[in-house]
């Protein structure tokens, strides 16, 4: 197999072992070539990212995972000077901007490591590359590693994908709480010294071993006060066919949405994880999302008049986000709301918002629990169109 032949097979087997490795293909953004995807860069811009895997040869055998040792798959690996070359061309012709590495546990933790740290550093060494990348760090990573990591990545990432212990040996059985955890913290002591300047991130599988959204949420919150991470992704499980867990049900991909949507509360809008709104059997509401859930459980808050209520108070109307809460504050200095037109101007969401705020003393919402009755005979809509 030539490294262009390996290119189109480690791109495509990218999607099971990277940060969004379970999100719908159609959400990554336009491919223009094998391992080209555009997320967002840290400008907010688009950003062609050349994403793919080192090797998918795999001495693990998580009962998830297509790439388990298990399985008798085409297998392939790239040495470093193939991947720096391939990079290096797409990279001239203008067609990435960035470069996100991961790789399967091929030969072991130490030799996986070692050949994405080589070829990151022939990067920025030989070629004197200075742009962006992300790096995958293997579970079990030393300090080492981790610090070599640091001072070639713009961040790194080591996938936890369950909440605790016990739900890990379920579906990584070689992976060991510790061997995570101790990587994050070297990562975030790298972070404080100045290194990784876009941070370090984790992803959860979401519904692979039972778990539930309160155990997550016990998680991340550590995850963010402890290690520092700047981003959490949350990727629902999709049984795959061929593995020990190929008749598992999916997760329904809303349950995704909840948790994304629940996570931006803890990371914009200052809530803490034991406000969120889980329900029986500790999960968020399906058909709901967090933040009205959470309004429709504090009658006695609301409704707010928005002409007086602080910033803090205005965060937590649905409907309305950091952006509108400065203009509404900028504007009412200087004029009064009376219209719900007013607000919409400024980009709230009045359908969800008009429930819970007055204008100048006037309420434009409807009786709640006649809106909580409408929203869950809604059937949940599964975005499997997308796949
Ligand atoms: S470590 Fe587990 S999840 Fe990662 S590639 Fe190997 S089998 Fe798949």
């Amino acid at each position: 197999m030539d490294a262009e032949q390996k290119l189109e097979l480690l791109a495509d087997d990218a999607r099971f072992e990277s940060c969004d490795s379970f999100t719908p293909r159609k959400r990554k953004g336009k491919q223009t070539g094998p391992g080209i995807t555009t997320t967002q860069g840290a400008n907010g811009k688009p950003m062609a990212l050349f994403r793919l895997l080192q090797s998918n040869s795999c001495e693990w055998d998580c009962p998830y995972c297509p790439l388990r040792r298990s399985n008798d798959i085409e297998r392939a690996t790239l040495e470093p000077e193939e991947l720096s070359t391939l990079f290096m061309q797409r990279h001239e012709q203008g067609a990435v901007q960035g470069l996100f590495l991961s790789s399967a546990v091929a030969g072991g933790v130490r030799p996986a490591m070692g050949r994405m740290l080589d070829t990151v550093e022939l990067l920025r060494v030989r070629y004197q590359y200075t742009g962006y990348v992300h790096l995958k760090l293997m579970p079990g990573a030393r300090a080492d590693e981790v610090e070599r990591a640091a001072k070639l990545a713009d961040r790194v990432s080591i996938n936890l994908e369950a909440p605790n212990g016990d739900r890990m040996k379920q579906i990584s059985p070689e992976r060991g709480w510790s061997t995570v955890l101790e990587p994050m913290a070297y990562a975030r002591d790298q972070q404080e010294a100045g290194e990784l300047t876009s941070g370090q991130a984790t992803q959860f599988v979401v519904g692979a071993s039972g778990e539930s959204d309160r155990e997550i949420f016990d998680a991340t919150t550590r995850m963010y006060r402890e290690f520092k991470l700047r981003r959490v992704y949350f990727n629902a499980f999709r049984p795959q066919a061929g593995t020990p867990m190929a008749e598992h049900a999916a997760t329904p991909f809303v349950r995704q949405q909840r948790l994304q949507e629940a996570d931006w509360l803890l990371r914009h809008y200052g809530f803490k994880a034991d406000e969120l709104p889980f329900e029986s059997g500790d999960n968020l509401p399906l058909q709901i999302d967090p933040k009205f859930a959470w309004a429709l459980h504090h009658p006695e808050i609301f409704p707010i008049e928005v002409q007086t209520a602080d910033r803090e108070m205005l965060l937590r109307v649905p409907g309305i986000g950091p952006i509108s809460v400065e203009r509404i504050l900028a504007m009412r200095r200087s004029a009064k709301f009376r219209e719900l037109d007013h607000l919409r101007k400024l980009g709230v969401v009045v359908d969800k918002a008009r429930h819970f705020l007055t204008l100048d003393g006037r309420f434009f919402g409807n009786d709640t629990t006649q809106v909580v009755a409408r929203l869950r005979a809604k059937p949940i809509v599964e975005q499997l169109s997308l796949w």
